[in-house]
């Protein structure tokens, strides 16, 4: 005892030594298998050329894919909300009352996406983890795509229910585990609608129908599609005509809305629920008026200016198509998230490490992310690249 107190830290010192000790363990052993990952710092607008270390390169890291993070309408509505409210939430809503800017922007969303009512979050993450562990419980069961965001994940964990997985789009696996799942309370199918590390749709039309039949429910997380598929760009819910058959639908602001936050829509009564018992709803700061009036803005670009989400989906497929005529696996991609996949954790290290040395940002994506021997280079095209950019790519391939 005196020998630790001679330390002048407390008697947990060497507790905290041998801690210390078993988490840079855990790191040399992720460093070892080429699992270590590293911040880069970008010092320059996330647009298209990013700068990092002094050098530009030619991004291909970034979910903003209609460029709206520097829209002049965003930047300016930014500039206003700021004069307005200021910078931050300041509160939670149900404490100290939301901004109109909130309302505002739920009322947009729900109008936007078809749905009766909308409730915004300060992020996706935060999003998913609480409202799937407010909506299902003990006794109930949820239902996930096996490639699901690690947000689903987490939330489906938190929530208590039973957690049935399907592989990847398999209709008639979900239809299997839906016929067996009879005595469960609530059964929620829950999947992203375009998958983010693959690219591709989920069969959205026969989920919602297998729902139907076996009186399940459904949760789409649309964070890749808002803004870029569907007529009027609200997502692949409205690209498959099932946003009135869809009972909970979440999206990001973070991503082709170029701004930070998330949302959830569906019936009065589901987000009245969510208000009321969604704890990562209650008990966080609201999301701030800046980035509400950045995505307010962002949703009218997309509105009026459908060519952006037209050509970003038009250069993506044009990508697909070369790199498949090289040989190249995209894993079943329709969307503008382009993966290549590489096998082995060395292989898309070794090649990231390639295009960032010919001056090309292409991050490589491993395990836990994607599961193990599916490693990729994951490429995210944006309204803001051109062929020249892919040939650059090519090029390098
Ligand atoms: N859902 C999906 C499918 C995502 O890809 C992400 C983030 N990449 C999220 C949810 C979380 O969103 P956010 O970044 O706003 O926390």
């Amino acid at each position: 005892m005196p020998a630790r107190r001679s330390l002048g830290v407390g008697g947990n010192a060497f507790g905290l030594l041998r801690i210390m000790q078993e988490l840079q363990k855990e790191l040399d052993h992720a460093r070892d298998a080429g699992l270590y990952r590293e911040m880069k710092v970008i010092s320059f607008a996330p647009e298209k050329d990013i700068v990092i270390g002094g050098k530009k390169y030619l991004n291909f890291s970034s979910n903003n894919y209609l460029g709206l993070s520097t829209h002049p309408d965003v930047k300016k509505a930014v500039k206003a909300a700021v004069d307005k409210y200021g910078a931050g939430g300041t509160s939670s809503r149900l404490v100290a009352g939301g901004l109109e800017i909130h309302e505002e922007l739920e009322t947009k969303i729900a109008a936007f996406k078809h749905c009766e009512a909308a409730l915004v979050f300060p992020s996706g993450f935060q999003a998913n983890a609480g409202i799937i562990s407010a909506l299902v419980k003990e006794g109930d069961c949820l239902i996930m795509d096996r490639l699901n965001h690690a947000s689903l994940w987490d939330g489906a964990k938190l929530s208590g229910a039973r957690i049935f997985v399907y592989p990847h789009k398999d209709t008639a696996a979900l239809e299997s585990i839906l016929k067996r799942a009879k005595q469960y309370r609530r059964k929620l199918i829950v999947t992203d609608t375009v998958f983010s590390m693959d690219g591709d749709f989920a069969p959205l039309k026969d989920i919602v129908s297998l729902a139907k039949k076996y009186g399940a429910w459904t949760f789409f997380d649309e964070a890749h599609a808002t803004g870029v598929f569907g007529q009027n760009g609200s997502g692949l819910c409205e690209h498959f005509g099932v946003e009135k058959d869809a009972d909970v639908i979440m999206g990001t602001l973070s991503k082709a809305l170029g701004s930070q936050g998330a949302f959830v829509c569906g019936k009065k009564t589901l987000i009245d629920y969510l208000v009321n018992f969604c704890r990562s709803f209650i008990y966080t700061t609201s999301l701030s008026p800046i980035s509400c009036a950045a995505a307010l803005a962002a949703i009218k670009v997309v509105e009026s200016e459908p060519e952006r989400r037209e050509g970003l989906l038009e250069l993506s497929r044009g990508f697909r198509e070369k790199l498949a005529k090289k040989g190249f696996d995209t894993a079943g991609s329709q969307s503008q998230i382009i993966p290549m996949i590489t096998g082995s954790v060395e292989r898309a290290k070794k090649l990231s490490d390639k295009f960032f040395s010919e001056g090309i940002f292409a991050p490589a994506i491993r395990p836990p992310t994607v599961p193990e021997n599916e490693c990729r280079i994951r490429f995210s095209l944006t309204s803001e690249h051109t062929e020249q950019d892919i040939d650059r790519v090519l090029e390098v391939l």
